[in-house]
C-alpha cells in the first residue's frame, strides 16, 4: 500500500502558503509505514511545528497505469477525511533549498484517515471538516479543487501505478496550522465523525 498526496489543490491554501496557483497537479507520496492506523500521532522528535492538512481521502479500488477518463470511473470504491500531517519547519527548510520533502511529509505515522465510506453522487458538494474540541480549524468541499479527483486519478496514474488498496489524498483547503502534545482532532465528512486521533 502506498499513499500518493497532490500539493496545492486549493487555491486559498496556496495563497496562504505564499505560493503561486499550480499548472498541473505536484503529486508525492507516503509509504506504508506513514499510515497511523490507530490515531495516535507522535509528535516528530525533529520538528518544532508539527502542523495539519485535512483532506478528502479516496481509496483506490481498481487501479492500473496510464488510467483513462473512463477508466477512473471505478477507480475509487470509498471516501473519507484523513490528515496529512507535516513537519512544517523542516519542509520550509527543504523548500528553502530547493531539496525534496519526503522528511518532512512521508515519515512514521504521518498520515491518518478515517473509517471508509460509500461515495455519495454528490460528494463534491458535502463539507468536510477538522474539529479540534468544538473549534473547527478547516471546512472544504470537494467542488473547490483546482484539480478534479479523475484529473488526479489519471495523471497520478502516469507516474505511479495504482494499485487496489492505494490511497489518494486530495490537498487541504485553506486554514492549515500547528498541533501540540494533548490535542484531540476529529474529521467529519458532512454530519458524519470519521474519526479522532491525538497528539502525544
Ligand atoms: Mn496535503
Amino acid at each position: 500500500m502506498k499513499i500518493v498526496c497532490v500539493a496545492r489543490n486549493y487555491s486559498l491554501h496556496a495563497v496562504e502558503m505564499g505560493a503561486s496557483l499550480p499548472e498541473r497537479p505536484i503529486f508525492f507520496l507516503k509509504p506504508a509505514t506513514a499510515w497511523a492506523a490507530a490515531g495516535e500521532i507522535p509528535y516528530p522528535s525533529f520538528s518544532q511545528n508539527l502542523e495539519y492538512e485535512a483532506e478528502l481521502v479516496f481509496r483506490i479500488a481498481k487501479g492500473g497505469w496510464n488510467l483513462s477518463a473512463e477508466d477512473v470511473l471505478d477507480a475509487v470504491d470509498a471516501i473519507t477525511v484523513g490528515i496529512d500531517f507535516t513537519a512544517r519547519d523542516l519542509q520550509a527548510f527543504l523548500k528553502s533549498k530547493g531539496l525534496p520533502w519526503e522528511m518532512a511529509k512521508a515519515f512514521d505515522k504521518a498520515a491518518w484517515w478515517g473509517a471508509w465510506l460509500p461515495i455519495p453522487p454528490d460528494w463534491e458538494n458535502i463539507p468536510f471538516k477538522l474539529l479540534r474540541h468544538t473549534e473547527i480549524l478547516q471546512e472544504g468541499r470537494g467542488k473547490e479543487m483546482i484539480f478534479p479527483l479523475s484529473r488526479l486519478l489519471s495523471e497520478a496514474s502516469q507516474y505511479f501505478s495504482l494499485e487496489p488498496g492505494d490511497v489518494l489524498f486530495t490537498g487541504t483547503p485553506k486554514g492549515v496550522g500547528p498541533v501540540q502534545r494533548g490535542d484531540t482532532l476529529r474529521a467529519f465528512f458532512g454530519e458524519t465523525c470519521v474519526g479522532e486521533v491525538w497528539i502525544t
